[in-house]
């Protein structure tokens, strides 16, 4: 049967057009380009439609508002189409990408979004390509996850990561192969690609909470960031030296800051600065400020052996950054909620027990379908046993911490690992 794509169009390079002020996206013109590419109606193309947002948006714009309403565009048409293909300027694409594969449960058709470094109108335009190879992917029945597809390789869309603004391969995930190359045939990498749900697919819009990203550096001064610290702030992200130290620990330079951001219930995130490497709090005194407020951290989630060994496991159990973040959070308390995969705080049945996590029953399915799932040898063994660690990973966590940020239920959560901590 003739499959049925929805595309939906929010912006980008691939639909601008010159202006005074420089490229603007465009409305009428991009479609009538699209209609014009003999390719998209060959015999095996599948049949598509356009949804096009109103604004069109440069991606710089995009914010959580916007992902809700891609979100919401594809939950409303889930039951009519066989896949999505979102049409997205580059610059912000890999950061909606990521989002809207945390704010789309339980996937079981695909969702790949594409754009062009240089715009369809224009001569030598990589948006043909990029628009006709997506939808034959997202028609092929093989993908059922949120996917970047750019200049010949499939990407997995929350562990993407723009490299290049002026080269046609402006996407890489460096520590995640390619989930397919798009050559003369289109090759698939089944062994990584997630399975289609069996659950029912579930649309979880994002709140719109304001959060923040500090950039530690040699000479801060932490005292002119108190007073970002107000109780509206939900989340902060550190980024930090080294194994997660932070200037004038000792001295307690931070506090003011951290005492309030425990008051008004803001988490704080910590990522590090270095391209390899992990952060561990407490290892010296100079983050110990840090592991005394229960900041998340992600140290396991870095270089060890085992880290680089079973890199793969994690890539084919289809276990994302971002759901290590959340196991991060939930290696505080032992916790017994099907939520925790899902990107939110178990709030269910916290008990204070340390370095004992039960796993999600989804979890523990989506681990098993790959033989080598770090969870089927050690069921706490799961961050050592994570990509290795590189500058890309370093960046793809920032941005998952951020986008976490913006889900997380802050005071209870941070609270009892506080409280978890200390005992
Ligand atoms: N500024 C553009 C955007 O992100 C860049 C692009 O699409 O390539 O919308």
């Amino acid at each position: 049967m003739e499959k049925r794509i929805c595309i939906l169009y929010t912006g980008g390079t691939i639909g601008m057009v010159p202006s005074e002020k420089g490229y603007v996206p465009s409305s009428g013109a991009f479609l009538d380009l699209l209609r014009a590419i003999p390719d998209l109606y060959w015999a095996d193309m599948p049949r598509w439609d356009v949804v096009e947002f109103d604004p069109l948006l440069d991606s710089s714009d995009i914010t959580v508002r916007e992902w809700n309403q891609i979100g919401r565009a594809i939950a409303a048409r889930y039951d009519d189409y066989d896949g999505f293909v979102v049409l997205h300027g580059t610059d912000t694409m890999a950061y909606s990408a990521s989002a809207i594969s945390f704010m789309l449960e339980n996937l079981s058709k695909p969702v790949i979004f594409t754009g062009s470094q240089i715009p369809l109108g224009q001569i030598r335009s990589d948006g043909r390509d990029n628009i006709i190879s997506s939808l034959l992917i997202a028609a092929s029945g093989q993908v059922h996850e949120v996917c970047i597809y750019f200049n010949g390789v499939l990407l997995r869309g929350n562990r993407s990561t723009k490299r290049s603004s002026d080269q046609f391969e402006a996407f890489e995930s460096p520590n995640d192969a390619p989930l397919a190359h798009a050559g003369i045939q289109i090759e698939y990498k089944k062994r990584v690609l997630r399975p289609a749900s069996s659950e029912p697919f579930r649309l979880q819009p994002f709140k719109e909470l304001p959060i923040g990203v500090i950039k530690i550096f040699p000479g801060i001064q932490f005292d002119y960031f108190e007073s970002l610290m107000t109780d509206k702030l939900k989340g902060v992200v550190l980024e930090t030296f080294g194994a997660g130290n932070i200037p004038g620990s000792a001295q307690n330079a931070l506090l003011p800051i951290i005492d309030r951001a425990y008051k008004n219930g803001t988490i704080i995130t910590v990522c590090s600065q270095c391209s390899q490497g992990a952060v561990s709090l407490g290892t010296y005194a100079a983050s110990s400020a840090l592991r005394r407020v229960g900041a998340v951290n992600g140290r396991d989630m870095r270089r060890t052996d085992r880290i680089r060994n079973s890199r793969r496991s994690i890539a084919s159990a289809g276990i994302s950054v971002s759901e290590d973040l959340v196991e991060f959070r939930a290696r505080r308390c032992e916790i017994k909620s099907k939520s925790m995969l899902s990107g939110g705080f178990a709030d269910r049945k916290h008990t204070k027990r340390l370095a004992s996590v039960s796993f999600s029953r989804s979890a523990r399915k989506a681990c098993t379908q790959s033989r080598r799932s770090p969870f089927c040898q050690k069921s706490t063994g799961f961050f050592d046993s994570s990509a290795p660690a590189e500058a890309q990973l370093r960046r793809e966590l920032l941005r998952d911490a951020v986008i976490f940020a913006e889900r997380g239920p802050a005071r209870e959560a941070r609270r009892r690992w506080a409280g978890a901590e200390d005992k």
